[in-house]
């Protein structure tokens, strides 16, 4: 039997209608959110990215500011600006656009966020209060697969769940969030023995690895809810370019419970969820 479709497109308009009207009751009170996004060294694609992204957030009636900075601007002062914009209390979230150039450290440009204002949750902050039990800001694209389970109805109190890649943004989240919710969680990485052994006893299989159809119906328990989280862009036989998953759609979807679509199913979640991301902060620091 065909596994049911996770409709990300349909979940993600639900929540972006939710989230307006809790971002026009905040701004009735004096309190509008509103996001800065850092773009260190614009390409078109991260032009394109940062322009959706405006969009995202005006529908949202979220309050939006592009800063672009110069591909050469000293990491000093990325920090210096990041800081800035951290503490402007007319600012409610702030976010930087990935990846940033090569002499700039990441995670230490992430540190210059304010926890409660990194609305991609992404900060080692905010990754420690996961950990901890306590979350503040949580990753976009880890709440996003688990809005994706929760749509199922599926118990993932005691089921078994397995989750492929363990990025700091994506897998090591994901799998966190499923053990908070009392699964038995088991996270396989590149030089994981045996993968399909592991997949296979999934109740819940979550694969975050970057490599297109990676995960094929032989990875797969019957019945499975299967959340793909891969955006790969491919090239076809005729030239032709396309974005597919980690996962082998056509022939998992013929074996399993349910499962995501790429693109239309974790992507529009994951820009649903920094919306949500962001007008919670803004509630928390109203
Ligand atoms: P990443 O940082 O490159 O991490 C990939 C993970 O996959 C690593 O932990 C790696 O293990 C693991 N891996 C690689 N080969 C493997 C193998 N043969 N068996 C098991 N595990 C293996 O990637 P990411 O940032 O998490 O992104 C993963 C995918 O999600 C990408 O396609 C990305 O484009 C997509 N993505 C989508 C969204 C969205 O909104 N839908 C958001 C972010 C990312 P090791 O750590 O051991 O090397």
């Amino acid at each position: 039997m065909a596994a049911t479709l996770i409709d990300g497109n349909c979940l993600a308009a639900d929540i972006r209608r939710r989230v307006r009207q809790r971002s026009e009751e905040l701004a009735s009170r004096g309190r509008k959110p509103r996001l800065a996004a850092v773009l260190i060294g614009a390409t078109p694609a991260a032009e394109m990215y940062a322009r959706r992204q405006s969009d995202a957030c005006a529908e949202a009636a979220i309050g939006y500011e592009l800063i672009k900075l110069p591909p050469d601007v000293p990491a000093t002062e990325a920090i210096h600006i990041v800081e800035k914009l951290s503490a402007d209390p007319a600012i409610t979230g702030v976010m930087i656009h990935q990846p940033v150039p090569e002499h700039i450290d990441g995670a230490s440009l992430l540190s210059a966020i304010h926890p409660a204002k990194d609305v991609e949750g992404v900060s080692a902050a905010n990754l420690g209060y996961l950990l901890c039990g306590r979350p503040v800001n949580v990753p976009c694209t880890a709440l996003a697969a688990m809005e994706c389970i929760a749509w199922t109805k599926v118990t993932v109190r005691g089921a078994e769940a397995v989750v492929v890649g363990a990025s700091e943004i994506v897998g090591k989240p994901a799998a966190l969030l499923l053990s908070d919710m009392r699964a038995t969680v088991t996270i396989c990485r590149s030089a994981t023995a045996n993968l399909a052994e592991h997949t296979r006893r999934a109740a819940i299989l979550v694969a975050a690895v970057g490599k297109p159809g990676f995960i094929t119906a032989d990875h797969v328990a019957e019945g499975a809810v299967v959340i793909d989280v891969g955006i790969n862009r491919v090239t076809l036989p005729d030239g032709t370019k396309r974005t597919v998953g980690d996962v082998d759609f056509e022939a998992v979807s013929r074996k399993a419970g349910f499962i995501t679509p790429v693109p239309g199913g974790v992507g529009p979640l994951t820009v649903a969820m920094l919306l949500r991301n962001t007008v919670d902060a803004a509630a928390r620091l109203t």
